[in-house]
């Protein structure tokens, strides 16, 4: 008998579109294919499958092959892929809920988000509960009791950290650090009380303008002593990825988490880690992103 595949596609439609701000639209897609979607919670990611440019998923292959399938199909016809985090899993209803930032036409996922209306079809690729075993797609690791949490990020990262908070233990301390469009961008959110919740609305100032500081001023006050800094080694996020992620739990003075657009992520690296002195396995990084670049690069 062959292994069920760790990942793998479901054929959804979308149930429901709700504006939540006006940045963010909430898809929720539904079909009996999500009754196998694996619920690994935290910042757990999953794939979009859009229609291709000519429409449909007519080249979409189904089963160990697909992304070879994927990979060879000519470009008008083959379906683009961007990744999103799965805001919330409902295995028993067959359903999983992603938010969307909008961000106007530039992109095939945004340009979607924009249209999408209930009954349209899409596919998803995500965790296969089928598959016994770890799935990977997750990057937050809950840190050992009595740690202070940092979570920071844009708009791309709100669905994740929104999604960590409500599964952080009751006692956690820390602060959540959101930099959104708008201030109407600021969602209700579960948190535990001992974490400052703070949205930065950017009202059309640079990406990472507020957000930056923000950080440096909540690593000081969550860590007052800095600690030995560390000589990191600068990512060129124009070329390559900057994703670097701890793979333990932390146990030190603080475990950060922090993702958007690639290099306001790589300057918070620079000061947390080359300033600050934090433990770089305390930290993860993620490059959700680039400014002036498509997730296919
Ligand atoms: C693990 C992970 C989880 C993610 N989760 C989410 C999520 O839950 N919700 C979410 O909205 N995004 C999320 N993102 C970010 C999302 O994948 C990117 O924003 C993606 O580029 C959007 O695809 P697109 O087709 O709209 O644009 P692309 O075709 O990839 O890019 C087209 C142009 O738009 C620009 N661009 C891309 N995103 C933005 C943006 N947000 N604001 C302004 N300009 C942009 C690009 O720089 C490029 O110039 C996640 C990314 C990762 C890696």
């Amino acid at each position: 008998m062959t292994e069920p595949m760790v990942w793998r596609l479901f054929t959804v439609q979308v149930q429901s579109v709700t504006d939540l701000s006006p940045t963010y639209k909430r898809f929720t897609f539904a079909g009996p294919d999500l009754a196998d979607f694996a619920d690994c919670g935290y910042d757990l990611r999953l794939k979009l499958i859009l229609p291709a440019p000519t429409g449909g998923f007519t080249e979409l292959v189904h089963g160990p092959d697909w992304y070879t399938v994927w990979r060879a199909t000519p470009d008008e016809r083959r379906n683009p892929i961007r990744t999103y985090t799965a805001r919330q899993v409902r295995r028993g209803q067959c359903e999983v809920d992603v938010d969307v930032a909008l961000h106007g036409d530039a992109g095939p996922a945004s340009r979607w988000a924009r249209a999408a209306r209930p009954g349209d079809r899409i596919v998803l690729m995500g965790p296969n509960a089928a598959h016994e075993g770890p799935h990977g797609g997750v990057e937050f690791v809950p840190p050992a009791p009595g740690v202070p949490v940092l979570l920071a990020g844009d708009e791309t990262a709100v669905p994740a950290i929104a999604a960590i908070l409500e599964r952080l233990p009751a006692g956690t301390v820390g602060a959540a650090l959101l930099e959104v469009p708008y201030a109407a961008d600021a969602l209700a959110l579960t948190a535990p009380a001992g974490v400052d919740v703070r949205w930065l609305a950017r009202d059309g100032a640079a990406h990472g303008s507020l957000l930056v500081p923000a950080v440096q001023e909540a690593a000081a006050r969550l860590v007052p002593v800095p600690g030995t800094a560390e000589a990191v080694e600068d990512v060129d996020v124009d070329n390559d990825i900057l994703w670097e992620v701890p793979e333990d739990a932390a146990s030190g003075r603080l475990y950060a988490w922090l993702a958007g657009e690639a290099a306001v992520i790589r300057t918070l690296r620079r000061h947390l880690v080359g300033e600050r002195g934090l433990d770089r396995k305390a930290v993860a990084f993620m490059g959700y992103w680039r400014q002036g670049r498509t997730e296919e690069g």
